[in-house]
């Protein structure tokens, strides 16, 4: 599945993909010009994409919630190795029950824990976002085709 180049990546084409292996996604870059490969997890790609430089070796980034499927930047933070390790030991044995749930704006799927669904679904909320600004998009009203505002229903 082809997605959009960041714009620290606006070189490469970027292919994302499941590795069911490792039970997380990747990314395929190819650079438009030289064709170069580079592959490398798509949190990794995305921390790198938002912080708009290249990752050294020794920052791992890491999925907050321990859900590798979850890749929303809200998620993810940088971690050195001593302190993924130790991270790593504190919630060995959590496993969380997943759901694969559309976002409300631009309908991409996205992986939730099932009970914080059924804790907001009991509180009434019938909406969910792959990131936040799918859902400032949603919430002030622009079309995901058009991108154009629409009018809100008064
Ligand atoms: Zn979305």
């Amino acid at each position: 599945m082809e997605i959009n180049s960041s714009v620290f990546y606006a070189d490469y084409t970027v292919y994302k993909s499941f590795k069911k292996k490792e039970g997380r996604f990747y990314v395929t870059m190819v650079h438009k010009i030289t064709k170069k490969h580079r592959i490398m997890a798509y949190a990794r790609y995305k921390m790198s994409s938002h912080l708009g430089r290249e990752l050294r070796k020794d920052e791992i980034v890491d999925h907050k919630n321990e859900i590798k499927l979850d890749d929303d930047i809200s998620n993810l933070q940088i971690l050195t190795h001593s302190e993924n390790i130790k991270k790593n030991k504190d919630h060995r044995g959590i496993c969380a029950r997943l759901v694969t749930i559309e976002c409300s704006f631009c309908l991409k799927e996205i992986v939730r824990q099932a009970k914080r669904v059924r804790r907001s679904e009991k509180i009434g909320s019938k909406n969910y976002f792959c990131d936040k600004q799918c859902e400032s998009k949603f919430r002030t009203g622009i079309n995901p085709v058009t991108l154009l505002p629409v009018s809100k229903p008064e």
